[in-house]
């Protein structure tokens, strides 16, 4: 629930399991008891209530997936599945990848690791790239910050690490470094060990991923206090040395990514830190790549959105008529031909301004596309993506 409840109380008296209830501070929820059956949802007139998720079939769910086979083709992309943990639901996982990969679509597996080694040997024929998590390589210390000892990741990673040697697949090793977890010399450094040693230094990729702060909103969303919430974002100098570490060990294609600070800035600076890339950046650079001459061949009006997750994010319109486009925020126009969704501002901008590479953000999904393929391949020549334009 949000800032837009009225306090008008029609959801507590259409939800049959007593599961809603008002305090001074506002409505709560007792999750126990709600069963999501989304009476509430439809009892609020402000939309204050939104029941998050969908049911799928993995029939109906390869079917719009289908709908951009084109789209995959000419970016050489294809789907991520991920989560939480997409293991979970692994019977549904693969007869949806199964589909997939009987369609020729490239599929991506997101996962931590901590699945049995039966259901990734399930899942792995239908499987082009392993995303694997290796957070914590001291298992105390990862049963300590996630739940659950390591064991079980680190001899799935040896697992996939072979199986992908041996089939011609990828395995690409993700940390996300998070200041006093994660975010260590010791810990980089033994997970970068176990790569060269143990994973034969198969993975074809390490990616160090700076703390960000999109799983903020969920938290409120949930009701949940986060414990990291005034924790600062790290520097860039934080990561290159990171980098710098993992790299001694030996590890191949160690990179890092994702917003940063700069160094010696406080608490307070961080927030306008963060608001140093804006949405503009990318309006800027359309602006300075627009072809005139590609957006005349357009036989009808075209209304693209882009929605933007994270701290300065938010919808907006690109409308293209006549050869000539305008861009707004909001969504007022309702008939929209496409719409890409990206996971942060970071990858907005930087898809492009060529920081991002188009197949990473893709498979790695922080850039999802649903809609018209071919119109999108048109708008791709009207506003070039890269450094170079
Ligand atoms: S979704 Fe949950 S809270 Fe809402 S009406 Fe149904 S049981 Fe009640
Ligand atoms: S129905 Fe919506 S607006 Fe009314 S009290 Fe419930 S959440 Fe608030």
């Amino acid at each position: 629930m949000d800032h837009k409840c009225i306090a008008c109380k029609s959801c507590i008296d259409a939800c049959t399991q007593g599961a809603l209830f008002f305090e001074d501070d506002g409505l709560h929820i007792i999750r126990e008891k709600c069963n999501s059956c989304g009476d509430c949802e439809e009892a609020c007139p402000s939309t204050a209530l939104t029941l998050v998720g969908k049911w799928w079939s993995s029939e109906d769910l390869f079917h719009d997936v289908e709908k951009e086979k084109i789209f995959f083709d000419k970016t050489k992309g294809g789907i991520t599945v991920s989560g939480g943990e997409p293991t979970l639901q692994s019977e549904f996982l693969l007869d949806f990848l199964k589909l997939c990969k009987e369609n020729g679509i490239s599929t991506a597996l997101d996962t931590c690791g901590y699945a049995s080694q039966q259901i990734y040997e399930k899942l792995m024929p239908y499987v082009d790239i392993v995303l694997l998590d290796l957070k914590v390589f001291d298992s105390d210390k990862h049963e300590q910050f996630t739940g659950v000892p390591n064991q079980t990741i680190l001899r799935n990673a040896e697992w996939i690490s072979d199986y992908v040697n041996q089939h011609g697949k990828k395995i690409w090793i993700r940390t996300p470094l998070i200041p006093n977890y994660t975010a260590t010399d010791d810990n980089v450094r033994k997970i970068g060990e176990f790569i060269v040693n143990n994973l034969k230094n198969i993975p074809e990729q390490w990616d160090l991923l700076s703390f960000n702060k999109m799983c903020e909103a969920s938290y409120f969303r949930l009701g949940i206090s986060w414990i990291l919430k005034d924790e600062p974002l790290m520097t860039k100098e934080q990561m290159e040395h990171f980098q710098e570490v993992a790299q001694s060990t030996g590890a191949k294609n160690v990179k890092w990514s994702g917003l940063t600070k700069k160094e010696g800035t406080s608490l307070d600076e961080v927030e306008k830190e963060e608001k140093r890339l804006s949405a503009q950046d990318a309006f800027d650079h359309m602006a300075k790549v627009f072809k005139k001459d590609e957006a005349l061949k357009l036989e009808e009006k075209v209304v693209m959105q882009y929605n933007v997750s994270g701290p300065g994010g938010g919808t907006w319109q690109l409308v293209l008529e006549n050869g000539e486009y305008k861009i707004s925020k909001g969504e007022s126009i309702k008939e929209v031909s496409c719409t890409m969704s990206y996971d942060s501002l970071e990858s907005f901008v930087g898809l492009r301004n060529g920081t991002l590479e188009p197949i990473q953000a893709f498979m790695s999904g922080k850039v999802k596309f649903s809609g018209n393929q071919a119109i999108i391949q048109e708008i791709g020549k009207i506003f070039p993506l890269g450094k170079g334009n």
